[in-house]
C-alpha cells in the first residue's frame, strides 16, 4: 500500500505565495516516476486567514497557482481526513509554519513530518535565539545588538541611548530586522542615525524582538543540509542581485537575482562553509533539511554565518533543490529522501 502524504501549504504569513509555488512542484514530483507507486499525496491548504481547507479547494489553488479564500468558514478547523495521513510534508514558510507551531500540532497528532521539530524550527526562526545558539557553538557572526520588550517599554523609538550605542558599536550601514520573519520582510538597511527611528518602527510593527546588525560588504553563499543524525552538506551556491541588499523584490522578482551554482570559491572556503553549515544545523537542533546562509568577506577571507532557514523555498528553481540537483540529488529523489528521513526520525525519537 502507498504511503499517505499530507502536503500542507499556504499559511498566514507573507510567504503564502512562495508556499503555493513550492507545493505545486512537490505534488508534481511526488505523483510521477517511481514516487507515483510509493506515495499518495493529499493536499491541505491553509488560507491566509488560517482556515484549513481540504478536498477541492487545495486542488484549485494548486492548479491555478493563486491564493483562494473561501468566505464561509472563519474559525480554525481541522479537517477530519487529516488523521488518515502516514506522514506530513509541511511547506509553510515564516511565522505559523516554519517556527514550530505547525510542528507542535503534528507532534501532538503523533504523525511523522518532514523537517525540524518544535525546538529546531523555533530557534531557527527567531533571529535572536538563533544567533545565541550560533555564538554558543563558536560560529563567527556580524556584530549585533538586540532589543526585546523589556528594553523597549511602551515606546521603542525614543531611545537616544540606543542610537548612541548603535553609532558607537555598529556604525553604518547597519541592518534593522524583526526577529521572527523571513524573505527580508520588515528589514531596513540604515545609512545614518536619522534612519534608525523609521527602521525600528517598521521592525517593531512585525515583532517586539528586534535585531540590529553591523552591515558587511560580502558575497552571499548558501549551503543545503540534508539528513537527521548524520546530515550531509551540498555544494555551495552564491546569490547575486542588483539592489542595495537581497530584499523581497530581489528574491521574488524574475531577473532581479541570480543563483550561481557552484559558487566560484576556493576549495578551502568551500570546505569551511560546508563544515560551518553542518555545525549550524546541529546548533539549533535542526532535522531533515535546512539552508544555511553566509557572508563571505573576500578581502579578509572571513566567513560569517548569517542565518539558517529550516524550511527554505522549495520550488525547483529555489536554491535548496538546486544545490542538491548540482550535488547529484534530483528533485523527485530529494523529496523521497526527505519523506524517508521523516519516517526514520519518528523511530529515532522513540
Ligand atoms: P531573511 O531571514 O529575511 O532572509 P536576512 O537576515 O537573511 O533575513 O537578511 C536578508 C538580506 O539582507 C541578506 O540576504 C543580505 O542581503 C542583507 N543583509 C542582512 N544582514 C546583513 C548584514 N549584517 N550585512 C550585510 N547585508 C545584510
Ligand atoms: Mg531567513
Ligand atoms: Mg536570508
Amino acid at each position: 500500500t502507498k504511503v499517505q502524504v499530507g502536503l500542507l501549504f499556504g499559511g498566514n504569513s507573507g510567504e503564502h505565495e512562495v508556499s503555493i509555488t513550492s507545493a505545486r512542484a512537490i505534488i508534481k514530483a511526488l505523483t510521477c516516476g517511481s514516487n507515483m507507486n510509493k506515495y499518495d499525496v493529499k493536499p491541505f491548504y491553509i488560507q491566509k486567514n488560517g482556515v484549513w481547507q481540504t478536498g477541492e479547494i487545495p486542488q484549485q489553488v494548486l492548479d491555478s497557482g493563486f491564493a483562494l479564500q473561501s468566505q464561509s468558514s472563519q474559525v480554525w478547523n481541522f479537517p477530519s481526513t487529516a488523521s488518515d495521513m502516514d506522514v506530513w510534508f509541511p511547506v509553510v514558510h515564516g511565522p505559523n509554519g516554519e517556527d514550530g507551531t505547525i510542528q507542535g500540532l503534528l507532534t501532538l497528532m503523533q504523525v511523522p513530518f518532514v523537517g525540524s521539530g518544535v525546538l529546531g524550527s523555533a530557534v531557527g526562526m527567531d533571529k535572536i535565539a538563533m544567533k545565541t545558539a550560533f555564538a554558543q557553538a563558536g560560529l563567527p557572526q556580524v556584530k549585533y545588538m538586540t532589543i526585546t520588550q523589556s528594553n523597549i517599554g511602551s515606546n521603542p523609538c525614543i531611545l537616544p541611548k540606543l542610537y548612541d550605542d548603535i553609532d558607537k558599536n555598529l556604525g553604518y550601514p547597519c541592518f534593522v530586522k524583526p526577529a521572527n520573519l523571513g524573505s527580508s520582510v520588515g528589514i531596513t538597511k540604515v545609512y545614518e542615525r536619522q534612519g534608525l527611528k523609521p527602521a525600528l518602527n517598521k521592525a517593531a510593527s512585525y515583532n517586539h524582538r528586534i535585531i540590529i546588525e553591523a552591515g558587511v560588504i560580502a558575497r552571499e553563499l548558501e549551503c543545503a543540509i540534508l539528513g537527521n543524525a548524520n546530515p550531509r552538506a551540498s555544494v555551495i551556491g552564491e546569490i547575486n542581485y542588483n539592489s542595495e541588499f537581497y530584499d523581497y523584490e530581489a528574491k521574488y522578482t524574475y531577473g532581479h537575482s541570480q543563483l550561481i551554482i557552484p559558487a566560484k570559491i576556493d576549495d578551502i572556503i568551500n570546505q569551511k562553509v560546508q563544515k560551518m553549515a553542518l555545525q549550524a544545523f546541529a546548533a539549533v537542533n535542526a532535522l531533515g533539511l535546512s539552508r544555511v546562509d553566509f557572508f563571505y568577506l573576500e578581502d579578509t577571507k572571513d566567513i560569517l554565518i548569517n542565518e539558517i532557514n529550516t524550511l527554505p523555498g522549495f520550488s525547483p528553481f529555489s536554491m535548496y533543490p538546486q544545490l542538491w540537483a548540482h550535488s547529484g540529488v534530483a528533485f523527485p529523489e530529494l523529496l523521497d529522501i526527505l519523506i524517508q528521513l521523516a519516517l526514520e526520525k519518528e523511530f529515532a525519537s522513540k
